[in-house]
């Protein structure tokens, strides 16, 4: 059973308040969007994403006035166009003001991505927009009264929590003034396929180990393949985040000061196949769950002195 199955009546309870707000169309599209990212199709997760935002600001416009969200003068019904709406709900909602320029900027390149097909020079930046733009904004503007839906609880928890990540890790490269990769969003889509599909679990896959008890075994396998660079500077048997397996590895940056603690730089893990490699920074970092206390004095307490 997935681990997210209790938070199932959660989910479906929202999706059904959300329709009946006249947000399902809403919520279908970020579904969409998530199994677009699974399949590593960032561009088109982005275009679904920003139809998502366009019909959830015009649910919103129509549930006031049913008039307000239809092009004036227009006989067929056609609605307004997005930057339009953008300025209608802000002028009812002062906070959306601020993302104005942050929804232009998902507009245009959503445009982009629909008239002339992905780009792999601006891959970063799809990545970047759904998770620092999209995600947040939709989330927050669901919340809104009179609706007050969460975008949180109509996904998985795990994916949401991922989402998240992508969100901190795309603060973190800007802090640095460092590019975004889509590698930010590759633990959403690792999110995804483990809570929605049940093949191929790694045991399954032909020459892996069969039974589903060896999971110490695959672990053992997987050790073998550690990067050499990785050294010594290794935490073993560490909870995953992703499938809750127990043999996840992480390579791991040491800090004694002002506190002791342990920095994730990458991570594998032998059950469900996550890999984070030293060159995704600062995804380790975010997603990787915290180290349990005694785990960390350990650490320190095995360090050759
Ligand atoms: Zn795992």
């Amino acid at each position: 059973m997935p681990i997210w199955m209790g938070h199932l009546a959660e989910r479906e309870g929202e999706w059904e308040k959300a329709a009946g707000h006249g947000f399902l169309a809403c919520l279908e599209s970020v579904e969409a969007a998530l199994w677009l990212i699974a399949g590593g199709r960032q561009a088109q997760a982005l275009v679904q994403f920003q139809s998502a935002v366009e019909v959830a600001l015009k649910a919103f416009l129509n549930r006031i006035d049913p008039t307000l969200a239809v092009e004036a003068g227009s006989t067929d019904g056609r609605t307004i166009k997005f930057k339009k709406a953008v300025g209608k709900v802000a002028d009812r909602l002062p906070w959306v003001a601020g993302w104005t320029g942050r929804l232009g900027d998902l507009f245009d390149l959503r445009n982009e991505v629909a008239h002339r097909g992905s780009n792999g020079a601006t891959e970063g930046r799809y990545a970047e927009c759904i998770a620092t733009v999209a995600f947040p904004f939709l989330g927050e503007f669901l919340r809104q009264k009179p609706h007050e839906l969460s975008l949180e609880n109509a996904m998985t928890p795990d994916i949401r929590r991922e989402l998240q990540v992508a969100d901190k890790v795309c603060e973190k490269l800007c802090q640095g003034s460092l590019p975004v990769g889509p590698y930010v969003l590759y633990t959403v889509g690792l999110a995804t396929r483990y809570a929605w599909v049940d093949w191929p679990r790694p045991e399954h896959r032909p020459g892996v180990l069969s039974s589903r008890n060896d999971d110490f075994e695959l672990a053992e396998q997987a050790r073998k393949y550690l990067p050499a660079a990785w050294g010594d500077e290794v935490v073993e048997n560490h909870l995953c985040a992703i499938c809750c397996g127990v043999n996840l590895f992480v390579h791991v940056r040491h800090v004694a000061e002002p506190e002791r603690r342990l920095i994730p730089l990458a991570a594998r893990c032998p059950k469900c196949g996550l890999e984070i490699d030293d060159e995704d920074r600062y995804l380790a970092e975010h997603h990787v769950r915290p180290f349990p206390p005694e785990v960390v004095d350990r650490y320190f307490k095995d360090l050759p002195r």
